[in-house]
């Protein structure tokens, strides 16, 4: 059933809230010591659920009606842990809703719990977590992707109805393109970032994941929308998407740049969907974006600074444990990666070039969209290694070579699957211009219904 179908069972009081919840925890009980995706289960579930089924008793049960929804450990939820999945956290119970959660709620959504991520959401694999590895439930033995790992893990293995994650650099992208479910990153300053504990506040974006195009579009329909009193947001009061539309006599755009260090074999999964866009009438036409192979660089410099930035409120006096004395050695790599390079000699150099290649990237996006409508290509530049296998850091860095442009640029981008490779699932990323989300909902549910 997917997800409006599910949504339609519970409106017509086929399927309680509480009935839906339970068969969810019915399944996380029995899958998730493998798969190691909820950190938190959410004790008052249940009473949350009572609460929903009574509103949709009187006709109130809001645009999500008792479905269910996983959060990712770094998005405060009231009483349950906001860890970021690392030790410097793991006692930090949150004492109030994100801007986000806040908005589910409204909408007659059930948190269900809390899940697992790479650490402070530094990482493509979902390994970094100081509370153990998450499986991957659509390719056994391989890793999830992340950092959004739980969640995208979640919901490849039913154990929830839609979930959150968050993506500075990819990572909603990367684990749903590893797990076969479909992701959405936002345009930047379209979702509140109210308490989302940030990894890169100049890229860091909240969106969805789900089984489904329509489970994306539903979850972007409760969450997205200005905060009044929250900065940098866009003058966006709610969005709503139409995503039945005709693909044909659409401009889509393919970048060499993007196929050009990827895995053959997963260019060709990607083209045998740009082929079925072409013969839906689709016009499909080359664009170039010269300095996308700087992305990488440009991103990993800006984000270790922002995150240094951001860690500086570990000291252990206010929130948790002194970072430095009990994190993992990819978060003590970035804060000394952003601690080098926003010292006061380097002015001008490192960081300040970043900022430029960031604004040359901005305006090859932009250019590329006055020509077409949306880009198509691959998510993720490799398939995704065993679990547990040692990478070198750049090897890892390496994963998010087509993810980090779409926040470079603050555009939106979203994955759905494109097809497997030996098993293994393999996402297609359409990316739009700024608040173009219509637009590549609208090309994902169109490859999603079999295009
Ligand atoms: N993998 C990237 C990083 O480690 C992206 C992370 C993210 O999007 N949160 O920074």
């Amino acid at each position: 059933m997917g997800t409006l179908g599910k949504l339609q069972a519970l409106r017509s009081g086929e399927l309680s809230a509480v009935e839906n919840l339970e068969r969810f925890l019915e399944r996380i009980e029995k899958m998730n010591r493998e798969l190691n995706a909820f950190l938190q289960l959410n004790p008052r579930a249940r009473e949350e659920a009572e609460e929903v089924d009574r509103r949709i008793g009187r006709g109130e049960g809001g645009r999500l009606s008792g479905l269910v929804v996983a959060v990712k450990s770094n998005i405060n939820v009231l009483g349950l842990r906001a860890t970021c999945a690392s030790r410097t956290l793991e006692d930090y119970v949150s004492t109030y809703d994100a801007e986000v959660i806040t908005r589910i709620r409204r909408e007659g959504g059930v948190v269900v719990g809390m899940t697992n991520m790479d650490e402070f959401a530094c990482g493509s694999s979902g390994e970094s977590s100081a509370f153990g590895p998450t499986g991957n439930p659509s390719a056994p033995g391989y890793i999830p992707g992340g950092s959004s790992s739980g969640s995208a893990a979640a919901v490849a293995a039913g154990l929830c109805d839609l979930a959150l994650g968050t993506d500075t650099g990819g990572s909603i992208r990367n684990p749903a393109s590893h797990c076969g479910v479909a992701g959405l990153k936002p345009t930047y300053g379209l979702v509140p970032r109210h308490g989302l504990i940030d990894l890169g506040m100049s890229l860091d974006q909240i969106g969805p994941l789900a089984p489904d195009v329509h489970g994306l579009s539903l979850l972007m329909e409760c969450i997205a929308g200005k905060n009044p009193g929250e900065g940098m947001m866009l003058e966006v009061e709610r969005v709503s998407y139409e995503l039945e539309g005709d693909v044909g006599g659409m401009r889509i755009g393919v970048c060499p740049q993007f196929s050009f260090l990827t895995d053959p074999r997963i260019n060709e999964v990607v083209e045998r969907k740009v082929e079925r866009l072409r013969e839906l009438g689709a016009e499909v036409e080359e664009v170039s974006i010269p300095h996308l192979e700087h992305a990488l660089s440009a991103y990993y410099l800006i984000v270790s600074v922002e995150f240094f930035s951001a860690t500086r409120r570990y000291d252990g006096r206010k929130y948790g444990k002194r970072i430095e004395e009990v994190c993992g050695e990819e978060v003590l790599r970035r804060i000394a990666m952003g601690s080098y390079i926003s010292r006061k000699e380097y002015r001008g150099k490192y960081y300040q070039r970043a900022l430029q290649l960031r604004t040359l990237i901005r305006k090859e996006f932009s250019s590329a969209f006055r020509r077409v409508e949306v880009l198509v290509g691959p998510t993720v530049p490799k398939l995704p290694h065993r679990l547990g296998q040692k990478l070198s850091p750049l090897e890892m860095y390496a994963y998010d070579y087509l993810t980090v442009p779409a926040n470079l640029a603050g555009i939106c981008a979203g994955v759905v699957k494109a097809g497997e490779v030996g098993g293994i699932p393999v996402g297609i990323q359409v990316q739009g211009p700024p608040l173009g989300e219509e637009k590549i909902l609208r090309v994902m549910r169109a490859l999603e219904a079999g295009a």
